[in-house]
């Protein structure tokens, strides 16, 4: 199981036991970053804390710290700390052995942790690094490192796996490429996982112990648990990971969904394929991901794009779960058969939605603001096209807007003007906000529908494929969106 050590960096001590105060009962471990303190009297923390969970840590620049004492005095302060019965001391691999040996051996009850930091990257010299630490005779190995790609963490991983068994270790990488390291890490053998308050990172990458509890709720997780994950770039202001593992929890499931930030799907596929068992697929992957797949659902490739991957038996099925999301949405308010339609947008939602809608003997029309998009795609699906402005005289008896007009933070834009539109379903996929300008103007004379529906129900229909599991994402709708900080 998982353990936590809450990183505390404070200008003095006072600030320091505040802050310890907040996250004693829930830490494992507390590490004081002294970097910053002029004065060092622990008998505050004595009195009210038992020292043994926590770790001393004072780092010059040098080490990604703020000390600028000498390091005559910063040794001394390490020395102090054993004198204070702290429970660990963290020095750095590349003391003088002198140093290193009197730590050693002169440690009483406190643990001594080396660590080795790379503040630029993930060399493939780690392996020698470890043995070099290991000579020294540590309690806990460290070895932090900058990830460039999101291929470094496999370099974390594998030693990991080879060290685990026999040392106690802490190994991840840093920066936004190294987030996955932290947490997998943390599950798959790290003695702990470095994390911080909210809002109070110590270090490029970290996670506050509050997200990591609450929202990827990693306490349930046993280390054999099976991985999944979102694939994309940009992927920072994605909310899927919250919603799965939501519902992985709810349903007892030793399962996990992390964020992939990738720029090379070669390298993806290389490095990452044995470790995950599914995948959701955003911008800009949704197409290209198809030549890494062994077989294509018929929709998906009508759609001519991916948002889900499953693996079977060693293969990789791509499937489209946009199109059942949006159709089941909205056939809770029309009967989208034989009906006047109009789809705004030319781009991957619209090429979802019109396959979803194509077969039900409906008149499509497709308006976008570049005509050539929407002629290209409207003769692809033997449909009609136009401009944005033929909307109204097109009389739809369903409006549906697939361009990402009005979407957070441009929230008083639409794509066209709806308050002329009258006794019609008019349906945005855009869900933040969650009633878009669109939505709003329309809203008088018309059926309105937000795409929050749609999101809930196309992840709903990721999760059936992951897991078998028919689990209602609709029936938490009002606390996803709290959540999701949807307006
Ligand atoms: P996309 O492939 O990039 O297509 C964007 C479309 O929007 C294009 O037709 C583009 O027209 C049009 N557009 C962009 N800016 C415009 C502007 N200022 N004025 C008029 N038209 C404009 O995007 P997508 O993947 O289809 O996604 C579209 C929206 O649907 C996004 O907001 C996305 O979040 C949302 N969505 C929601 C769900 C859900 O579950 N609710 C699922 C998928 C997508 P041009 O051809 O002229 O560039």
């Amino acid at each position: 199981m998982i353990k936590y050590c809450v990183s505390i960096l404070a200008k003095n001590i006072l600030e320091a036991y505040e802050k310890v105060q907040k996250i004693y009962n829930i830490a494992d471990y507390i590490e004081i970053r002294a970097d910053k303190f002029k004065d060092f009297d622990f008998n505050i923390f004595k009195k009210e804390f038992n020292l043994e969970k926590f770790i001393f840590t004072i780092r010059t620049p040098k080490n990604g710290g703020f000390f600028s004492g000498s390091e005559k005095k910063r040794i001394e302060l390490l020395k102090y700390a054993i004198a204070n019965n702290f429970g660990y001391v963290d020095i750095e691999y590349d003391l003088s052995p002198g140093l290193i040996n009197w730590f050693s051996e002169n440690k009483n009850k406190t643990k001594i942790i080396i660590s080795y930091h790379n503040f630029n990257e993930t060399s493939n010299n780690l392996d020698n690094i470890c043995k070099k630490i290991i000579k020294q005779k540590p309690d806990v190995i460290k070895i932090v490192t900058k990830a460039n790609y999101l291929s470094d963490n496999v370099k974390i991983f594998e030693l990991l796996k080879k060290y685990r068994k026999n040392y106690k270790v802490v190994f991840h990488t840093m920066g936004e490429y190294g987030e996955i390291s932290r947490i997998i890490g943390g599950i798959s053998g790290n003695y702990f996982t470095y994390t911080s308050i909210e809002q109070e990172l110590t270090a490029p990458g970290q996670l506050s112990i509050e997200k990591l509890k609450n929202e990827y709720k990693l306490d349930r997780l046993k280390r054999n648990f099976k991985l999944y994950g979102l694939l994309g770039n940009p992927i920072k202001h994605s909310h899927g990971y919250l919603i799965h593992n939501f519902a992985f929890n709810k349903n007892n499931i030793n399962s996990l969904y992390l964020n992939f930030l990738e720029n090379d799907l070669n390298s993806f596929f290389k490095n990452y394929i044995d470790l995950i068992n599914g995948l959701s697929v955003t911008i800009p992957f949704k197409k290209d991901v198809i030549n890494y797949l062994d077989k294509i659902d018929p929709k998906a490739k009508l759609i001519g794009s991916v948002n889900t991957i499953l693996k079977k038996n060693g293969k990789l099925i791509g499937y489209n779960t946009d199109y059942i999301g949006f159709y089941n949405s909205l056939k809770k308010y029309i009967n989208p058969y034989s009906k006047r339609i109009a789809i705004l947008g030319a781009g991957g939602s619209a090429r979802a939605v019109l396959v979803s809608l194509l077969d039900k003997q409906n008149d499509i029309k497709i308006f976008n603001r570049t005509v050539r998009n929407a002629k290209t795609l409207a003769q692809e699906f033997n449909c009609s096209y136009g401009d944005l402005s033929e909307v109204y005289e097109y009389n739809p008896q369903i409006l549906i807007n697939c361009t990402s007009v009005g979407m957070y933070p441009k929230v008083g834009d639409t794509p066209i003007n709806t308050s002329k539109i009258r006794n019609c379903v008019v349906y945005d996929l855009v869900y933040n906000p969650y009633y878009t300008q669109f939505l709003r103007l329309a809203s008088k004379h018309n059926i309105i529908v937000s795409g929050f529906d749609m999101f809930l129900r196309q992840a709903q229909e990721q999760f059936r494929l992951f897991t078998n599991i028919n689990f209602s994402y609709l029936k938490y709708r009002n606390y996803f969106l709290k959540l999701l900080k949807i307006i």
